[in-house]
């Protein structure tokens, strides 16, 4: 039988609170100077005390709810002891035994087909610091000492551990992309993974032959959705290898090395009695109540999901349509807002997909910060629907919108563009725009040395073709001539 690849995730999303998990310190520790978010709890002065942070558990029971977890009252926070410097208590307060978010799934879509990945469920807890290696690429080894920057200590996180449901590269990564769309459509967290609001471990085995699950291994050091890609994919190959060559796999924690591209071991993964787990007795039980759950639950916005099908429903938009434009919250309202203002569904969605899409990608910006309201927008694809403008002319248009940030009006001004035609004016400044470009043609007609009116028909067509066949013929005709004398 063959082995089948099992893959289980533990995601760790920064919490978009203001404050750390059990203080007042700032969490906005990028470009900080290190070790300026700190204080005397933060910093684990003895005889200090933790206070939780309500904010954090409200954003920690928002994303639960949207990953469909049963809320837990009154769970406990626990102290995992392991020392290292980045660890100042030499304990990490984090959630064991009962976490606030228990079970749950996701629906994800993955190599084209819907899947159910089941969650363990999703606790609370303070991240660590960071060491800094002062050597040239940042790296332990070579480094001659370490320094330590306390500011992101304590902040807040939320740990989302999946089941070990998926069976490929692609649905792991199918699932970390639909974690973090949910995160950023919850406003719980940025979920980017190159500033690290977002980190996995990979948990990832070979089935058994008799399909009992096989020895996993645990890989961390991954900083991107390519590189998780790779270090599956390395991995899988690597174990493969071992079992064909009738070898035993070691349960273990091993570091991707994105340049070599390869997987190293760490250290032997440590088993639940090496932390000392035992209760924070500083911290009461987290209050989580049925009525307060009851009162997140109604603040949660349209799931992701739910928005993509409604997509499909009512706007009459494919899957693959309706995914990319429910990709991003924002990106998913400008679109109800440009249909909202008069603009045919399946329209705009084809807008919003190419001119919109590469107006963005072309100036490097965000939906959030793209000048072109939706309203203007709408207005301008009602326009085309209305034959008042081409679908060429509407190109000029939306990117004379887009640089001017001007409405559909004065753009259509700008660009000579009304009733589909071009206007007299517009078609003059055409004309004399060519003559200018052609003074040899324009000196022999005068002269009137175009005997077969050759020049004449080439000076019509770079006219024709400049406005974009937007004029007629006969006017832009009878401008030349008139223009010729
Ligand atoms: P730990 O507490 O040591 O991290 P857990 O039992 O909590 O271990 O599991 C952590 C993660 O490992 C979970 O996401 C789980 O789905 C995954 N996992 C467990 N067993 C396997 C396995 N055999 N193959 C792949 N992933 C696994
Ligand atoms: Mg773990
Ligand atoms: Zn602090």
């Amino acid at each position: 039988m063959k082995r089948e690849v099992v893959i289980g995730l533990e995601i760790h999303l920064q919490l978009k609170t203001k404050t750390k998990l059990f203080c007042s310190c700032s969490t906005d520790y990028i470009g900080a100077t290190p070790n300026t978010n700190v204080c005397p709890v933060c910093l684990a002065v003895p005889g200090t005390l933790p206070v939780i942070n309500d904010h954090a558990v409200d954003l920690a029971v928002k994303m639960g709810l949207g990953l469909h977890c049963e809320i837990q009252d009154g769970t406990r926070f626990h102290r995992k002891h392991y020392f290292y410097a980045d660890l100042p208590k030499a304990y990490q307060i984090t959630q064991y035994e009962h976490a606030i978010a228990q079970g749950g799934y996701l629906d994800i879509i993955a190599d084209g087909k819907k899947k159910r990945v089941h969650l363990d469920h999703l606790h609370l807890e303070e991240d660590a610091g960071k060491l800094v290696h002062p050597t040239a690429d940042g790296r332990l080894s070579g480094a001659a000492y370490s320094l330590v920057d306390y500011n992101r200590g304590g902040t807040p996180l939320s740990e989302i551990v999946s089941m070990p449901d998926m069976n490929s590269p692609a649905e792991a990564i199918a699932y970390i992309t639909q974690i973090r769309q949910l995160a950023r459509y919850l406003d719980v967290s940025d979920g980017e993974m190159e500033s690290g609001s977002l980190r996995v471990d990979v948990n990832v085995s070979l089935s058994n032959p008799d399909g009992t699950l096989g020895t996993r291994v645990e890989l961390k050091n991954i900083n991107s959705l390519k590189s998780i890609e790779r270090a599956l994919e390395y991995e899988i190959a690597r174990q493969n290898r071992v079992l064909d060559e009738g070898g035993r796999l070691v349960q273990e924690t091993r570091l991707w090395d994105d340049v070599a591209g390869v997987t190293r071991s760490m250290r032997s993964k440590e088993g639940a009695r090496d932390y000392r787990y035992y209760v924070e007795m500083d911290l009461a039980p987290i209050d989580a109540k049925p009525d307060y759950v009851q009162k997140i639950r109604e603040s949660l916005p349209e799931m992701p999901w739910d928005r993509r099908d409604r997509f499909v429903e009512e706007y009459g938009l494919s899957l693959e349509e309706s995914q990319q434009l429910t990709d991003q919250r924002e990106a998913a309202d400008y679109y109800e807002a440009v249909v909202k203002a008069g603009a045919p569904a399946a329209k705009a969605a084809n807008w919003m997909r190419t001119e919109v899409q590469r107006l963005l990608r072309e100036n490097g910006i965000d939906i959030t910060e793209f000048p072109v309201t939706a309203g203007e927008l709408g207005k301008m694809i009602a326009k085309i629907e209305k034959k008042d403008l081409s679908n060429t002319q509407a190109k000029d248009v939306l990117a004379v919108m887009y640089s001017d940030r001007l409405s559909v009006e004065e753009a259509m001004k700008k660009c000579g563009a009304s009733g589909g035609k071009i206007t007299a004016d517009a078609l003059r400044a055409v004309v004399e725009k060519v003559f200018a470009s052609q003074p040899e043609a324009v000196e022999t007609i005068r002269k009137g040395a175009d005997k077969k009116g050759a020049k004449v028909k080439f000076l019509q067509g770079l006219v024709m073709r400049e406005t974009r066949g937007n004029a007629d013929p006969s006017e832009a005709a009878g401008i030349i001539a008139e223009l010729l004398k």
